[in-house]
């Protein structure tokens, strides 16, 4: 069972909203950390374990502060991101860059800042060479192809790498390390994501098995031995009441009993690194939001001031997150409401057919597990203005750490008749 307790209470909610309305995504900074530090425990086995959290899951400096002080680097993708990672000091190999259909303004970028640039196809080898030169230390993205699955109690896994646009397959892994090596690269590493908010502690063992037989092939096959190996992102957080949470220190060992079948006689241990963003943020991130207006005709709706614009998760997946009405947590939840935005979308509804206690206006209700991929994918559809951020600290003190949009920043891009 997940724990639903949430790390706001309604007191702390209102005086946060008293300064800064509704709505907002506020993070907890004491629970970012203890997730980044368990995670650094669990792979503690690991000489030279770093995760480099998925900036495009949370890309607000405050947050990515907070995990560099927490021993972790970054992992960008687009050029905006490498520029944030420069700004909170994220250089050289404290990131990571796992681009795709890279323009090569960003290849330039990342390798201006000494990021790990991670190879997604091998026609990029020609274009960063022409463009700035290899770098001595690189990376390369598989791709299996077919189908990835993993059987387990915890839950299973079931992915279909062969339909993903990501990763070279074998053959061009192993093309792409001689050719590498050939330009002058030195250092090797080996990157593959291969299944998204997994719900079992088998994913990462055996995506880890899969891949150190990978490294293993290649040595063979080019004489290189790689120095590192990241699993990247995809641990996922469950989301209803009934699902179980992830035991990373589960996975951590795990992903060691697989590491100590393979590399005993390697002088040089490769070390492992991780890109997770949701696993280290979600569930510390809440979007506070009151309720504004009600609604009885062939359903029940509570419309909120928040929208799919600040949190399209929902909308767009139809996923579940979990929601509490601040101050009548243990009141009876004997009514059943659809908690909607106002967007022109019928999916714009947080929450459908949801049993929660009475709701009348101006309470406010607390979405939870929106710390990763929410605010960061929200849009200004119907011109609705994204919500702001804000940061409780672990002294209890709050910081507004991104504002809230304002009309004149939705009117900026406008060139004619206005
Ligand atoms: C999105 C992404 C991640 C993070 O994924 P999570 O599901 O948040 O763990 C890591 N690496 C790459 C390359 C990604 O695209």
């Amino acid at each position: 069972m997940k724990d639903t307790t949430l790390f706001i209470d309604k007191a702390t909610a209102e005086r946060i909203a008293s300064e800064f309305p509704t709505p907002f995504i506020v993070y907890d900074e004491r629970g970012i950390k203890r997730r980044a530090k368990d995670l650094n425990a669990a792979f503690s086995w690991n000489e030279g374990f770093r995760e480099y959290f998925a900036v495009k899951a949370t890309p607000t400096p405050a947050i990515l502060k907070i995990l560099l002080d927490t021993d972790c680097g970054l992992d960008c993708a687009t050029l905006a991101e490498l520029i944030i990672a420069e700004r909170v000091g994220a250089v050289g190999e404290l990131s990571m860059f796992s681009s795709n259909c890279t323009p090569d303004e960003d290849f330039i970028k990342a390798k201006e800042l000494g990021a790990v640039i991670n190879f997604d196809d091998f026609t990029h080898i020609d274009v960063v060479e022409q463009l700035c030169g290899i770098p001595q230390t690189v990376c390369c993205r598989f791709n299996p192809g077919g189908n990835f699955g993993v059987d387990d109690p915890s839950g299973n896994v079931m992915d279909i790498p062969g339909d993903a646009k990501y990763g070279m397959t074998e053959r061009q892994l192993i093309d792409a390390f001689v050719k590498l090596k050939s330009l002058g690269a030195t250092r090797f590493g080996l990157h593959a994501f291969l299944a998204s908010n997994t719900q079992s502690d088998a994913y990462y063992p055996a995506l880890a098995g899969l891949m150190f037989d990978v490294a293993l092939l290649l040595e063979r096959e080019t004489g290189v031995r790689v120095s590192f190996i990241n699993l990247s992102g995809g641990i996922g957080v469950p989301h209803r009441p009934e699902e179980n949470e992830r035991d990373i220190f589960a996975i951590g060992e795990g992903v060691r009993r697989e590491y100590d079948k393979r590399f005993a006689d390697w002088e040089q241990k490769p070390a492992i690194l991780t890109e997770l963003g949701r696993y280290v943020l979600a569930p510390n991130g809440a979007l506070i939001t009151r309720a504004i207006r009600e609604k009885h005709i062939y359903k029940e709706y509570i419309g909120v001031d928040a929208s799919a614009a600040d949190f399209i998760r929902p909308a767009m997946y139809g996923s579940y997150h979990h929601v509490t009405v601040l101050g009548k947590e243990n009141d009876p939840h004997d009514k059943t409401y659809d908690i909607t935005g106002g967007l022109c979308e019928n999916s714009d509804k947080f929450a459908v057919d949801r049993p929660l206690p009475t709701i009348e206006n101006g309470d406010l209700l607390a979405l939870h597990d929106c710390g990763a991929h929410g605010k960061a994918m929200g849009y200004n559809y119907n011109g609705k203005l994204r919500c702001g951020e804000v940061l409780l600290k672990e002294n209890g003190s709050f910081e507004v750490i991104r504002r809230k949009e304002t009309l004149a920043d939705y009117f900026a891009t406008i060139e004619k008749y206005f």
